[in-house]
């Protein structure tokens, strides 16, 4: 049966035994950044426009075309949030984080939305887990950031990873770079694609975004960012990459690596791995040195990454770190010829000895739950009928050898409860 009503084009729905795996990622995410000091910030899914305009960038695919932008029924133009660096931001303004002190060091796990074309990995509602450092602006700052991003994937069954690292440059780096792209591309505007040729005088440096095949190809000759580096971004960069050397983690130098937001200033990062796939990375960061300020708050440095985390979950399945949940219920107990809430009572009695179960609802033969029981993974199906309740025992069958016992009800409660801390 179709139904009537389908989900919303780019949105899907997750299902048991999916969202166990999504647990264990988040779980793995808390544990991870909690061990490293970060906190969790949970902002509103809805932002106002301006919001991602101003930081995101307007010359941006994110704000050009991708935003679920829609007037409320004041006519305010409201934003379901593309990402989450601009909605950290505005919120550690507005909340006054900064007097909590700092460094301030944030993490959120949580949907956004981006009207792209639907495809394998890529919705229209995908899922983010994302770390904001605000408030640190040394090399150090950004060595934990990486760090933290590569101690979190090593978690999650992750080995083989790899940074690709860049720098963008402080302001007057890029001012400087801007000019020498332009220089390189405006002899050359004519085997651009519209969008470039357009971006060549909005905002050239998105052009080392684009993902045209003739824009690409054009690129291969451009002057590189890292020839125009003042003395100092160079100076930060190369604290970076030593730090990130001394902590142990390989990168590469990505001199093309300019993510696609506005807002980044000096380092810029992904991470690739044979366990993640060749699809574009799944994860990306940098840092954002001039956001606070242009957003009205603090000047203050900043950094953070984003994971994209419906790519991290089918790329963890099958990973050796991921196993079911344990707390699956392992017992299962079943009214024969009784009342089946003298089955939810046992399984009742049972869970408050910290024992999982469940019980049969709708009973209607013994070989009909028993296959239920098999089916669902149960290792004890627990009988109860007219004879155990007379005499205050249980029957235990045990699905894997099919051995059934009679015993007294409170030691088969013991019993279960001991043996079900094992794994
Ligand atoms: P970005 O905020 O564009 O740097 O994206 C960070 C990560 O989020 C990307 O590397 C992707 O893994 C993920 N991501 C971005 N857009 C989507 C999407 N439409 N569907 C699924 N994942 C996405």
């Amino acid at each position: 049966m179709a139904g009537r009503y389908r989900s919303v084009k780019g949105t899907r729905d997750l299902v048991w035994p999916e969202t166990a795996l999504w647990q264990h990622v988040e779980e793995t995410a808390r544990r991870v950044f909690a061990t490293h000091g970060y906190g969790e910030i949970r902002t509103p899914l809805l932002e106002s426009t301006e919001l991602f305009a101003r930081s995101v960038g307007e010359e941006t695919d994110i704000v050009g075309k991708e935003m679920y932008t829609f007037p409320d029924r004041k006519g305010r133009s409201l934003t379901l949030r593309p990402e989450s660096t601009a909605a950290v931001a505005r919120a550690f303004i507005e909340q006054g984080l900064e007097s909590r002190g700092l460094p301030s060091r944030l993490f959120y796990i949580g949907p956004h939305f981006r009207y792209e074309r639907p495809q394998r990995g890529r919705y229209r509602q995908f899922s983010q887990i994302g770390a904001e450092l605000v408030g640190a602006a040394g090399p150090a700052s950004d060595v934990e950031i990486v760090l933290l991003l590569v101690r979190f994937l090593e978690a999650l069954g992750f080995d083989d990873l790899t940074v690709l690292l860049n720098t963008v440059g402080d302001a007057a780096s890029r001012a400087a770079y801007c000019d020498a792209l332009v220089a390189f591309l405006s002899p050359r505007a004519e085997g651009l694609s519209a969008d470039s040729r357009r971006r060549l005088e909005a905002n050239p440096l998105r052009i080392l975004d684009s993902k045209d095949p003739g824009d690409r190809s054009l690129l291969e000759g451009a002057p590189a960012m890292t020839d125009s580096l003042s003395a100092q971004a160079r100076a930060h960069f190369a604290a970076v990459c030593d730090g990130i050397e001394a902590c142990g983690v390989s990168y590469r130098l990505e001199p093309r690596l300019v993510r696609g937001l506005d807002y980044y200033a000096l380092t810029v990062f992904e991470i690739v791995s044979r366990g993640l796939g060749a699809q574009d990375a799944i994860v990306g960061g940098g840092r954002y040195d001039g956001l606070l300020a242009q957003l009205g708050g603090p000047d203050l440095p900043a950094i953070g990454f984003a994971i994209g985390e419906d790519r991290l979950v089918e790329a963890t399945a099958g990973r050796r770190a991921w196993r079911q949940p344990s707390i699956w219920p392992p017992a299962h107990a079943v009214a024969i010829d009784v009342a089946p809430v003298e089955a939810l009572r046992l399984a009742d009695e049972l869970r408050r000895r910290g024992v999982a179960a469940t019980s049969e609802l709708d009973v209607r033969s013994l070989k009909a739950a028993l296959k239920g029981a098999a089916r669902e993974g149960r290792r004890w199906v627990l009988l109860v009928g007219p004879e155990e309740l007379a005499s205050g025992t249980v029957t235990i069958k045990h699905m894997e050898s099919g051995e059934q016992e009679t015993v007294a009800r409170s030691e088969a409660v013991e019993r279960l409860a001991r043996e079900s801390e094992r794994p």
